[in-house]
């Protein structure tokens, strides 16, 4: 029996790098799982292959999280195929760097959309989909240490993860007394397609490095393990908290 045996889940975002890890990590755990991305490509294919390989379910949706209309229908194609949703992994960003005297408002917008705007519209339709189960649920957000701490060059980035912070401390009130917790992780620098030009600057890298205090960059499977843990029975009685996973990054 493996701990999420019988357990259905959304991870947005998931056909490469964190929500990847993660989708990789709950299957592992028995979840049947939605990979999702705004475009099918292979990327999306092999995730969905990678997962059936390792003997659980899963199945592509192809949703933009910023427009509602897909979000919805992501919810509603997932319980199609899988019956019911047990656990939302809002794990779809982008990061487009910029301080707040350079960044142009096409790029804060499109950061807000999909970094705040996203996690709200599939909590919407995820939490109207729990109640009307009635067994509660567990919605993890992938927000960051940049919704915790400042962190220079990516204004629009940090206010997007300090609502999704926030955000989740308010959702998780709303709806505790339904069994549906709502809690955030909030990775340091995981090695991944977002973080690539970063970490191929000699300097840049170095100084990433000096911050993290175990002295390696994350995986997404150090993200997997942290949503597992969030995402079993066991941790009913964990609700709006934010979970650094960042090698001792804000513990400095
Ligand atoms: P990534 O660029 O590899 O993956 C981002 C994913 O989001 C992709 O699968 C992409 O298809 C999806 N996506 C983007 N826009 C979308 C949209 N409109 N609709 C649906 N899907 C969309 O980056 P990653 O590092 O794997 O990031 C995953 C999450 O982790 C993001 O929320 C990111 O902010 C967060 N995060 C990353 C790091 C890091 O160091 N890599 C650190 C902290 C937080």
């Amino acid at each position: 029996m493996k701990r999420l045996d019988g357990k259905v889940a959304i991870i947005t975002g998931s056909n490469r790098g964190i929500g990847k890890g993660i989708a990789i990590a709950l299957a592992g755990e028995g979840c049947k799982v939605v990979v999702n991305s705004y475009k099918e490509d292979d990327d999306a294919k092999n995730a969905v292959e990678e997962i059936k390989g390792l003997g659980s379910d899963a199945v592509f949706i192809k949703a933009n999280v910023t427009r509602e209309i897909d979000v919805k229908e992501l919810v509603e194609k997932a319980v199609k195929r899988f019956g019911k949703l047990d656990v939302l992994v809002n794990n779809a960003g982008i990061l487009v760097a910029g301080t707040a005297d350079k960044l142009s408002e096409k790029d804060w917008d499109r950061q807000m959309d999909v970094n705040l705007k996203g996690v709200f519209m599939c909590t919407k339709y995820a939490v109207r989909q729990m109640l009307k189960q009635g067994k509660g649920g567990r919605i993890i957000n992938i927000s960051s240490i940049a919704g915790l701490v400042g962190f220079p060059g990516i204004s629009a980035y940090c206010a997007s993860k300090g609502g999704v912070t926030e955000f989740t401390r308010e959702v998780a009130l709303d709806y505790a007394k339904y069994g549906i917790t709502v809690n955030a992780l909030n990775p340091g620098v995981i090695v991944t397609d977002m973080t690539k030009a970063m970490l191929a600057d000699g300097s840049t890298k170095k100084a990433l490095l000096e911050s993290t205090p175990v002295g390696r960059f994350g995986q997404p499977e150090d993200i997997g393990n942290a949503a597992v843990f969030l995402a079993l029975d066991e941790s009913g009685f964990i609700t709006g908290h934010n979970l650094v996973v960042d090698g001792g990054w804000t513990a400095r």
